[in-house]
């Protein structure tokens, strides 16, 4: 290895954290040339599961990993972290309203982002996979003033992996020759799941589905058996699993991250992050965008045409985020 880098996991004794700590010890994040040490964060219940991964990642003896530390600490879990995976957060509870759903992780993503701030690496880049994730990295960025915006994201690239699995079993085509789907908005049911300038094998999908349906039974699938489906696939996981996605959660946090650090190569992919004002959506809002990484920075995907029906959904989402928001700022959390 020519290089090291330091990945701090947030909730990393939970399941996604069980998933993805392997993955990156490997050098499936990172590659092949750079060793990882790695930084287990957790709340104090959560520190012996933590510390059996960390038994287990040094039974694996992969030679890229230089170290693992299991901590509660945030300060020292952030100090030099040139990548952060928030996955650990307060998940809705039954009977459990919105604003204490917001409450309890602005009491988490509140001093993670201040911890971020005080000693992260200059090159630090965040994603939030817990929920609700998008403002969740809304609340650490607040509290992190002295790191680029952007260097906050949230996870959506499980949505786009799920709409690319979705049409590749409509359309018979391998994900290998998809393009170009994009996810709108929240990580919540109302996301938007776009497939208006999606290809497969370099013609556009819709077409493909007229060909295949029609052109009323193309549209009606679309919106009443693609959307839906995509934008509730946790329920269907965990219906049909006994438990919440997990494998999937980890892979998709993987090929954020990876993407973010390496490029994307084949059109684009989808992420949260802080708008630029792009499409409408308010400056500073973490919002879902179709986006490409160039020279190790997501750049969102300009001049796409949307329209009636994309515009509608996208607007639903986004003023679902700026609820969101605005019940963050009137609990005082930013
Ligand atoms: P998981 O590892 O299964 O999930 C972690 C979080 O990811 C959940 O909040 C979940 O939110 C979210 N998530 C986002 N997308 C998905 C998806 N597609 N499928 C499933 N989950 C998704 O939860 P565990 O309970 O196993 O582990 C959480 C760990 O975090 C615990 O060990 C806990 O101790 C720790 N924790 C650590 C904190 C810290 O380090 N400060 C703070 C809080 C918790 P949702 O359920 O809404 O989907």
């Amino acid at each position: 290895a020519n290089s090291l880098a330091t990945v701090t996991i947030t909730g990393a004794g939970g399941q996604i954290g069980y998933a993805l700590l392997f993955r990156i010890a490997s050098g499936q994040l990172l590659g092949p040339d750079t060793a990882v040490r790695l930084r287990l964060l957790e709340i104090p219940q959560g520190l012996r599961s933590a510390e059996g991964a960390a038994l287990e990642l040094q039974d694996s003896a992969f030679p890229l990993l230089q170290s693992v530390d299991v901590t509660d600490d945030a300060a020292g879990a952030f100090d030099g972290a040139n990548v952060g995976l928030l996955v650990g957060s307060r998940p809705r509870g039954p009977g459990m309203e919105r604003g204490d759903l917001l409450a309890a992780n602005g009491a988490i993503f509140a001093p993670q982002g201040a911890a971020i701030n005080a000693g992260a690496a200059d090159d630090i880049r965040i994603v939030v996979v817990g929920n609700p994730a998008n403002t969740n990295a809304f609340i650490a960025s607040a509290h992190a003033p002295d790191v680029p915006r952007e260097r906050f994201t949230a996870l959506t690239r499980l949505d786009h992996n799920r709409a690319l699995g979705q049409l590749s079993e409509a359309l018979h085509a391998p994900v290998s020759q998809l393009r170009d789907v994009s996810i709108w908005g929240n990580h919540s049911a109302t996301q938007f799941p776009d497939i208006a300038h999606a290809t497969a094998g370099g013609r556009p999908v819709v077409e493909l589905l007229e060909e295949q349906l029609g052109a009323d039974a193309a549209r009606e699938w679309i919106r009443d058996v693609f959307i839906p489906r995509v934008a509730r696939r946790g329920a269907e996981i965990i219906e049909v699993r006994g438990s919440s996605s997990v494998a999937s959660a980890a892979s998709a946090t993987i090929d954020h991250v990876r993407d973010w650090v390496s490029g994307t190569t084949h059109g684009w992919t989808s992420a949260a992050l802080p708008s630029d004002g792009s499409y409408g959506v308010p400056d500073g809002l973490v919002s879902s965008f179709p986006v490409q990484s160039i020279d190790g920075q997501w750049r969102i995907v300009q001049g796409l045409e949307l329209g009636a029906f994309a515009r509608e959904r996208i607007d639903a989402s986004v003023a679902e985020l700026i609820e969101e928001r605005e019940a963050v700022k009137a609990l005082g959390l930013l």
